[in-house]
Protein backbone atom coordinates (compact mmCIF):
# COMPACT_ATOMS: atom_id res chain seq x y z
CA UNK A 1 0.00 0.00 0.00
CA UNK A 2 0.96 3.36 -0.66
CA UNK A 3 0.45 6.39 1.55
CA UNK A 4 0.99 10.31 1.58
CA UNK A 5 1.79 11.24 4.74
CA UNK A 6 1.52 15.28 5.29
CA UNK A 7 3.03 16.36 8.79
CA UNK A 8 4.76 19.25 9.13
CA UNK A 9 6.13 18.69 12.86
CA UNK A 10 9.33 16.61 11.91
CA UNK A 11 9.68 14.68 14.68
CA UNK A 12 6.18 13.09 15.51
CA UNK A 13 6.49 12.92 10.99
CA UNK A 14 9.92 10.96 10.63
CA UNK A 15 8.98 8.52 13.49
CA UNK A 16 5.59 7.59 11.55
CA UNK A 17 7.51 7.19 8.50
CA UNK A 18 9.99 4.91 10.26
CA UNK A 19 6.53 3.02 12.28
CA UNK A 20 4.70 2.92 8.36
CA UNK A 21 7.37 1.93 6.25
CA UNK A 22 8.51 -0.96 9.43
CA UNK A 23 4.71 -1.98 8.78
CA UNK A 24 5.19 -2.55 5.02
CA UNK A 25 3.67 0.40 3.75
CA UNK A 26 5.61 2.61 0.79
CA UNK A 27 5.41 6.11 2.31
CA UNK A 28 5.84 9.71 1.02
CA UNK A 29 6.18 11.87 3.30
CA UNK A 30 5.36 16.12 2.78
CA UNK A 31 4.98 18.96 5.33
CA UNK A 32 2.97 21.72 3.98
CA UNK A 33 -0.59 21.30 2.37
CA UNK A 34 0.36 22.95 -1.19
CA UNK A 35 2.61 19.94 -2.00
CA UNK A 36 0.18 17.92 -0.37
CA UNK A 37 -2.64 18.70 -2.40
CA UNK A 38 -0.71 18.45 -5.96
CA UNK A 39 0.56 15.27 -4.88
CA UNK A 40 -3.18 13.94 -3.94
CA UNK A 41 -3.95 14.74 -7.51
CA UNK A 42 -1.09 13.12 -9.42
CA UNK A 43 -0.03 9.47 -7.52
CA UNK A 44 -2.73 6.63 -6.90
CA UNK A 45 -2.17 6.99 -3.34
CA UNK A 46 -4.45 4.30 -1.01
CA UNK A 47 -4.43 6.66 1.46
CA UNK A 48 -3.54 9.74 2.47
CA UNK A 49 -2.67 10.85 6.43
CA UNK A 50 -3.72 14.29 6.61
CA UNK A 51 -2.09 17.06 9.70
CA UNK A 52 -5.15 19.79 9.68
CA UNK A 53 -2.50 22.51 10.87
CA UNK A 54 -0.35 22.86 8.15
CA UNK A 55 1.86 25.74 6.37
CA UNK A 56 0.79 26.70 3.12
CA UNK A 57 -2.87 25.58 3.38
CA UNK A 58 -4.53 23.92 5.96
CA UNK A 59 -5.38 20.38 5.81
CA UNK A 60 -9.44 21.16 5.70
CA UNK A 61 -8.59 23.22 2.42
CA UNK A 62 -6.43 20.65 0.99
CA UNK A 63 -9.13 18.04 2.01
CA UNK A 64 -12.14 20.13 0.56
CA UNK A 65 -9.92 20.74 -2.76
CA UNK A 66 -9.25 17.04 -3.17
CA UNK A 67 -12.59 16.21 -2.92
CA UNK A 68 -14.35 18.81 -5.37
CA UNK A 69 -12.10 17.37 -8.09
CA UNK A 70 -13.91 14.18 -7.77
CA UNK A 71 -10.74 12.64 -5.80
CA UNK A 72 -11.84 9.53 -3.34
CA UNK A 73 -8.49 8.77 -2.10
CA UNK A 74 -9.54 7.63 1.78
CA UNK A 75 -8.32 10.50 4.13
CA UNK A 76 -7.68 10.16 7.87
CA UNK A 77 -7.28 13.18 9.79
CA UNK A 78 -4.54 14.25 12.25
CA UNK A 79 -6.45 16.69 15.05
CA UNK A 80 -5.02 18.00 18.59
CA UNK A 81 -7.44 17.06 21.38
CA UNK A 82 -10.22 19.23 22.04
CA UNK A 83 -10.52 20.06 18.91
CA UNK A 84 -13.80 18.80 18.09
CA UNK A 85 -14.15 21.50 15.23
CA UNK A 86 -11.24 20.16 13.39
CA UNK A 87 -12.62 17.00 13.49
CA UNK A 88 -16.55 17.99 12.77
CA UNK A 89 -15.39 20.22 9.70
CA UNK A 90 -12.96 17.55 8.11
CA UNK A 91 -15.52 14.29 8.65
CA UNK A 92 -18.17 16.77 6.73
CA UNK A 93 -15.03 18.57 4.28
CA UNK A 94 -15.10 14.34 2.93
CA UNK A 95 -12.47 12.94 5.69
CA UNK A 96 -13.32 9.08 5.86
CA UNK A 97 -11.50 8.83 9.56
CA UNK A 98 -9.80 10.67 12.15
CA UNK A 99 -7.00 10.14 15.27
CA UNK A 100 -6.63 12.67 17.76
CA UNK A 101 -2.66 13.18 18.90
CA UNK A 102 -1.21 11.59 20.21
CA UNK A 103 -1.62 8.22 19.20
CA UNK A 104 -0.69 4.30 19.12
CA UNK A 105 0.95 3.17 15.52
CA UNK A 106 -1.09 0.34 16.16
CA UNK A 107 -3.97 2.27 16.48
CA UNK A 108 -3.22 4.58 12.94
CA UNK A 109 -2.03 0.71 11.16
CA UNK A 110 -5.36 -0.66 11.87
CA UNK A 111 -7.41 2.16 11.04
CA UNK A 112 -5.59 2.25 7.74
CA UNK A 113 -6.87 -1.60 6.98
CA UNK A 114 -10.12 -0.52 7.78
CA UNK A 115 -10.22 2.40 5.63
CA UNK A 116 -8.69 -0.02 2.58
CA UNK A 117 -11.31 -2.56 2.86
CA UNK A 118 -13.92 0.43 2.91
CA UNK A 119 -12.41 1.76 -0.30
CA UNK A 120 -12.35 -1.53 -1.77
CA UNK A 121 -15.86 -2.68 -0.90
CA UNK A 122 -14.38 -5.22 1.00
CA UNK A 123 -16.29 -6.15 5.32
CA UNK A 124 -13.81 -9.20 5.82
CA UNK A 125 -10.37 -8.44 7.16
CA UNK A 126 -9.16 -11.66 5.21
CA UNK A 127 -8.50 -11.58 1.30
CA UNK A 128 -9.38 -14.84 -0.20
CA UNK A 129 -8.86 -15.72 -3.92
CA UNK A 130 -9.20 -19.15 -5.44
CA UNK A 131 -7.04 -21.26 -2.38
CA UNK A 132 -4.92 -18.27 -1.85
CA UNK A 133 -5.78 -16.35 2.34
CA UNK A 134 -4.32 -12.98 2.51
CA UNK A 135 -4.08 -11.50 5.92
CA UNK A 136 -3.29 -7.93 5.82
CA UNK A 137 -2.60 -7.43 9.47
CA UNK A 138 -0.10 -10.18 9.79
CA UNK A 139 1.52 -9.73 6.52
CA UNK A 140 0.88 -13.37 6.00
CA UNK A 141 -0.35 -15.89 2.68
CA UNK A 142 -1.33 -19.59 2.77
CA UNK A 143 -1.99 -21.18 0.01
CA UNK A 144 -4.69 -24.41 1.04
CA UNK A 145 -3.89 -23.55 4.10
CA UNK A 146 0.25 -23.78 3.67
CA UNK A 147 2.20 -20.64 4.91
CA UNK A 148 4.08 -18.55 1.74
CA UNK A 149 7.17 -16.94 2.53
CA UNK A 150 6.75 -13.55 0.52
CA UNK A 151 9.26 -10.74 0.29
CA UNK A 152 7.11 -7.06 1.51
CA UNK A 153 6.90 -5.62 -2.22
CA UNK A 154 5.50 -9.90 -3.27
CA UNK A 155 3.35 -9.75 -0.77
CA UNK A 156 2.11 -5.96 -1.94
CA UNK A 157 1.88 -6.97 -4.91
CA UNK A 158 -0.26 -9.84 -4.46
CA UNK A 159 -2.62 -7.93 -2.29
CA UNK A 160 -3.09 -5.03 -5.20
CA UNK A 161 -3.38 -7.76 -8.26
CA UNK A 162 -5.72 -10.10 -6.01
CA UNK A 163 -8.22 -7.01 -5.21
CA UNK A 164 -8.44 -5.82 -8.36
CA UNK A 165 -9.05 -9.25 -10.01
CA UNK A 166 -10.62 -8.91 -13.38
CA UNK A 167 -9.06 -4.80 -14.11
CA UNK A 168 -5.48 -5.26 -16.05
CA UNK A 169 -3.02 -3.39 -14.04
CA UNK A 170 0.25 -1.09 -16.14
CA UNK A 171 3.44 -2.20 -15.03
CA UNK A 172 3.81 1.42 -14.21
CA UNK A 173 0.96 1.96 -11.94
CA UNK A 174 2.42 -0.96 -9.99
CA UNK A 175 5.35 0.25 -9.62
CA UNK A 176 3.58 3.75 -8.62
CA UNK A 177 1.99 1.53 -5.83
CA UNK A 178 4.88 -0.12 -4.71
CA UNK A 179 7.35 2.23 -4.34
CA UNK A 180 7.75 5.81 -3.60
CA UNK A 181 9.40 8.61 -4.71
CA UNK A 182 12.57 8.05 -3.30
CA UNK A 183 13.76 4.79 -4.67
CA UNK A 184 15.24 4.36 -7.59
CA UNK A 185 13.47 1.37 -9.14
CA UNK A 186 14.69 -1.02 -12.05
CA UNK A 187 12.92 -0.95 -15.40
CA UNK A 188 11.91 -5.02 -14.81
CA UNK A 189 11.30 -4.59 -11.31
CA UNK A 190 7.73 -5.29 -11.38
CA UNK A 191 8.62 -8.77 -13.61
CA UNK A 192 11.25 -10.26 -11.39
CA UNK A 193 8.51 -9.70 -8.61
CA UNK A 194 5.80 -11.62 -10.47
CA UNK A 195 8.40 -14.11 -11.59
CA UNK A 196 9.02 -15.16 -7.38
CA UNK A 197 5.67 -14.94 -7.27
CA UNK A 198 4.60 -17.32 -9.87
CA UNK A 199 7.36 -19.77 -8.47
CA UNK A 200 5.80 -19.44 -5.21
CA UNK A 201 1.87 -19.70 -5.69
CA UNK A 202 1.69 -21.05 -9.18
CA UNK A 203 2.37 -20.04 -12.84
CA UNK A 204 -1.38 -19.78 -14.01
CA UNK A 205 -2.63 -17.33 -11.07
CA UNK A 206 -0.97 -14.06 -12.77
CA UNK A 207 -1.17 -14.08 -16.45
CA UNK A 208 1.04 -11.46 -18.38
CA UNK A 209 -1.72 -8.70 -20.47
CA UNK A 210 1.20 -8.54 -23.49
CA UNK A 211 2.80 -4.31 -23.38
CA UNK A 212 0.10 -3.69 -20.97
CA UNK A 213 0.71 -5.53 -17.75
CA UNK A 214 -0.70 -8.11 -15.78
CA UNK A 215 -4.06 -9.48 -14.39
CA UNK A 216 -5.31 -12.06 -12.56
CA UNK A 217 -9.46 -13.38 -13.65
CA UNK A 218 -11.95 -12.43 -11.60
CA UNK A 219 -13.19 -15.34 -9.49
CA1 LIG B 1 0.73 20.60 12.32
Amino acid sequence: MRILLVEDDTLLGSGLLTGLNGEGYSVDWLKNGKAALSAITTTPYDAVILDIGLPEMSGIEVLSRVRDQNINTPVLILTAQNAITDRVIGLDSGADDYLTKPFELDELCARLRALSRRARGLTQPLIQYRNIIIDPAAHSVTADNVSIELSRREFALLKELVTSAGRVLSRRYLEEKLYNWDREIESNTIEVHIHHLRKKLGADFIKTVRGIGYTMAKE
